[in-house]
């Protein structure tokens, strides 16, 4: 589903990521973990076009990302994205929040969005919030909704950012949860975290990152319990 095949990338002299070649097959949770600064951020953001890269080919359901144009942004609607900050419109309701790219992008009547808005209102368990506004709803209910205006346009992909980094702990659990709910549906999902519990208990795959390398590509269970690398069994000797 997601291809990357010996991507480099620089930002200056900086190399952030180095021959990155990795796969997440349909239906796949894989979960990447790394110190701060390793390149997971830059790794997403690639993989949406978001950055472009020096080399290599990042392909998603078998078609290479193109660099630019109608077939960039096609690409890009099949790829869902969720970051750290939540980035909801402020003057928009809820509901419209959702509706808004489905309209814009995909040309879905202003009718079936609203019928598909609630459906997923619904599926984050804020409907009843729908007429609202970003501000008078928490972190985690905003975050919610993120998930939900990004499954609006139906992608075939999901890619979180550190989902949870920006909420008050009490609302870590409820984003978590409704991530838990799409792996079990069988979304596909790239998920840059540090809450170890969902990557033990969700992820198919974890992937450890530092310097701007894959550094281990394994089960969450041999991961944990054994790290093969020393930067791995640092990294976890920090968090755990
Ligand atoms: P992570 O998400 O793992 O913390 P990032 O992908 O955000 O790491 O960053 C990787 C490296 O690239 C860091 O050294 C960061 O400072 C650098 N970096 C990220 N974005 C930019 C940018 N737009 N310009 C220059 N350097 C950047
Ligand atoms: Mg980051």
């Amino acid at each position: 589903m997601i291809k990357a095949s010996a991507v480099n990338k620089y930002f200056g002299d900086l190399h952030v990521l180095r021959e990155i070649t990795l796969e997440v097959p349909r239906g796949q949770v894989v979960v990447v973990l790394g110190p701060s600064g390793s390149g997971k951020s830059t790794l997403c953001r690639a993989i949406n076009r978001l950055e472009p890269i020096n080399s290599g080919e990042i392909a998603v359901d078998g078609v290479p990302l193109p660099a630019e144009g109608k077939a960039l942004a096609a690409l890009r609607a099949d790829v869902g994205m969720v970051f750290q900050s939540f980035n909801l419109f402020a003057h928009k309701t809820i509901v419209e929040n959702v509706m808004l790219a489905p309209m814009k992008v995909r040309k879905t009547s202003q009718a079936e969005a609203r019928k598909t808005a609630m459906e997923l209102l619904e599926r984050v368990g804020i409907a009843n919030q729908a007429d609202k506004y970003p501000a008078q709803l928490s972190g985690g209910q905003q975050q919610r909704v993120a998930i939900a205006r990004a499954l609006a346009m139906r992608p075939k992909v999901m890619l979180f950012d550190e989902p949870t980094s920006a909420l008050d702990p009490e609302m870590v659990q409820e984003v978590l949860d409704v991530m838990t709910g799409l792996a079990k549906d069988g979304m596909t999902m790239l998920v840059v975290t540090h809450e170890m519990g969902f990557a033990r208990r969700a992820a198919d795959r974890v992937i450890f990152m530092a310097d701007g390398e894959i550094v281990e590509d394994t089960t969450p269970e041999s991961f944990f319990t054994a790290p093969k690398s020393e930067r791995a069994k640092d990294f976890l000797g920090k968090i755990l």
